[in-house]
């Protein structure tokens, strides 16, 4: 009877010792692992001072077609480069389902654009086309940028869209006008369209918009393919081949030739872009030399180091002095036919 007694309270004992020491684990995980580390620390609840911040507005009901991923190609040109970077034509994407998602970001798009001399004849077009199709529904700011203020056509503007007149100095080489806008548009980045724009799109005055220009086309760093050169192989791109100059891109190098008449992105990537291009230019002036297609050649090269973020079909930098291929849809923005022996005598 006592030994079964003397049994009993040895087990009642070791069970207690077992808890005892059980709860000394489980207190020392609550207390030391786990509880001070859920605890926010002060900073986690102190706002960021993000410059114009976009309140977040979710995206209002929308019916759209489902994406389907093993539907065939939507168009006949690629639509995606190497690097993963969007190539945008007609029937890549859908302008309802992006117009809804672009629009409650109250996006300012900047724009700038250079009429020196006899160029002042294409704002009109340039303007009022750009006031149909460019960016419809969204604040935009032109920056145009001339020798000749006065020469400056009152052209109506939608609401909420704004032009700057900005004078400039004329140059008497055409060369050097298209080559200054590298350094011209990075000083007003650093002046005021850092503060003023989102994005910003740099573009030539000898051009019109024919149909819709919108938020498909906004991306970190945009790039448009060249009209002339894209059904040809790299070795035969036009870019600068002499190793002399800083815009010099070697016969294996190239992914697409772009334009330099439209290139842009979002207002920080254009600065570092066109500084970097500027720069270039600096270098190739201090050596004496001038690139084959001089801004363009440089802005070829910079964009082989820095690719482009979204790439631009030539339905968004045709030229009317060539037919329209039937892999084209849509033309939106094209070079007018001009006489350039008049333009720049
Ligand atoms: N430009 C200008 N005045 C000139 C030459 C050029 O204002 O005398 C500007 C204008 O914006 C023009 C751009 O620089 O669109 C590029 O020049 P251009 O269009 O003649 O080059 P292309 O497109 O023929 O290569
Ligand atoms: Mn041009």
């Amino acid at each position: 009877m006592t030994c079964r007694r003397l049994a009993l309270g040895l087990a009642f004992l070791l069970a207690s010792i077992s808890l005892w020491v059980l709860w000394g684990y489980v207190e020392d995980l609550l207390l030391v692992s786990y509880v001070p580390y859920y605890l926010p620390c002060p900073e986690f609840n102190v706002k960021l001072p993000f410059r114009r911040e976009k309140p977040f507005q979710p995206m209002t009901q929308l019916q759209y077609p489902q994406p389907k991923l093993l539907e065939h190609r939507p168009t006949e040109l690629l639509t995606l480069t190497p690097w993963l970077a969007p190539i945008v034509s007609e029937g890549t994407f859908d302008p309802q389902l992006l117009q809804n998602m672009y629009q409650p970001l109250n996006l300012t798009i900047g724009v700038t654009v250079f009429a020196v001399g006899k160029y002042t004849c294409f704002i009109r077009p340039f303007l009022e086309s750009a006031e149909k199709f460019f960016m419809r529904g969204y604040q935009v700011h032109y920056y145009l940028f001339t020798h000749d203020p006065a020469a400056v056509p009152k052209v109506p503007l939608g609401p909420g869209r704004l032009l700057s007149i900005i004078p400039i100095q004329g140059h008497s080489q055409w060369e050097e006008i298209s080559m200054r806008r590298m350094e011209t548009i990075s000083k007003l980045i650093a002046k005021r369209a850092h503060q003023e724009v989102d994005y910003l799109f740099c573009l030539d005055v000898d051009m019109v918009f024919r149909n819709p220009w919108g938020p498909e086309t906004l991306g970190d760093l945009v790039a448009a393919i060249h009209p002339g050169y894209f059904a040809v192989s790299r070795q035969q791109f036009p870019y600068e081949r002499r190793q002399v100059s800083a815009a010099f891109v070697a016969y294996n190098e190239g992914d697409f030739y772009y334009g330099g008449a439209v290139f842009g992105g979002r207002v920080a990537r254009v600065y570092e872009f066109t500084r970097g291009c500027h720069t270039a230019i600096l270098a190739d002036k201090a050596n004496g030399i001038m690139a084959a297609w001089q801004e363009e050649s440089h802005l070829n090269r910079r964009f082989i180091w820095h690719k482009p973020s979204t790439v631009l079909s030539p339905e968004y930098l045709w030229d009317d002095r060539k037919p329209q291929p039937p892999s084209l849809k849509l033309i939106r923005f094209s070079t007018v036919d001009k006489d350039t022996s008049w333009l720049r005598s």
